[in-house]
């Protein structure tokens, strides 16, 4: 398998406008979907998270880490984590709620874990170019979301939720694109950070980091990346 590309040839994959049946290259299941490699591999969401998933879950659950973006580096290291991928959108929400009970947050871990995956794998791959909504920062804000009891009706916690969303979209759609599923998480991760010292009261730190991945990404930002060495 590789970690960057297509999972199974590792070529760059392609978007197309249009939507066609594809069947997935490792589970067999049938799916309809606007994004293959030339080769005609696809490889569905939930088969491309699943490897990350165990892995992001059990050391999130293992961790004393206080600095969200050190808990995160450590978890986007294991091969199990591809360049890009919905697994991102597991990992943010993960970390959140992990540094938050490390840094002395009340929260059930182990229940908000559970819910945040179930939330973040309604939440497809490719959601920050073709919805215009980074699923990093959807992560962000189902953190709160689940953290706060946060539904369709509730008052405060439902505005606070959205607010965290708005301001980790904000700080991605900034930079620009074409997307990198690192620089995205550090920067959701930078942000989240912030509000939740300031509105939760929580203290939460983390240091900015240098990024490590940008060998692997073809689209890397280069100069214009906040975290390139
Ligand atoms: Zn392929
Ligand atoms: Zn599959």
């Amino acid at each position: 398998m590789h970690s960057e590309g297509c999972l199974i040839c590792g070529e760059e994959l392609v978007y197309s406008e249009k939507k066609e049946k594809a069947v997935c290259s490792v589970c067999g299941k049938d799916f309809i979907s606007d994004v293959r490699c030339p080769k005609g591999h696809f490889v569905c969401d939930r088969c491309h998270e699943a490897p990350a998933k165990v892995v992001i879950v059990e050391t999130c659950l293992g961790s004393e880490i206080r600095d969200p973006i050190e808990l995160a580096i450590g978890i986007m290291k294991d091969p199990s984590v591809n360049m890009h991928g919905p697994e991102h959108h597991l990992l943010v929400g993960c970390v959140l709620a992990t540094a938050y009970h490390n840094c002395g947050g009340d929260i059930d871990l182990p229940a908000a874990i559970i819910r945040i995956c179930d939330r973040m794998s309604a939440v497809p791959g490719g959601v920050c170019g073709n919805y215009g909504c980074c699923g990093s920062a959807v992560s962000a804000g189902t953190f709160i979301s689940v953290l706060t009891g946060a539904t369709p009706l509730t008052e405060g916690s439902w505005g606070m939720s959205n607010l965290m969303t708005s301001k980790c979209l904000a700080a991605i759609a900034e930079v620009g694109g074409p997307r990198c599923c690192k620089r995205d998480s550090f920067l959701t991760l930078m942000t989240a950070s912030k509000f939740i010292t300031e509105k939760l009261g929580v203290e939460m730190k983390c240091e900015v980091p240098t990024c490590t991945f940008h060998e692997r990404n073809r689209q890397c930002l280069g100069k214009r990346c906040p975290f390139h060495p």
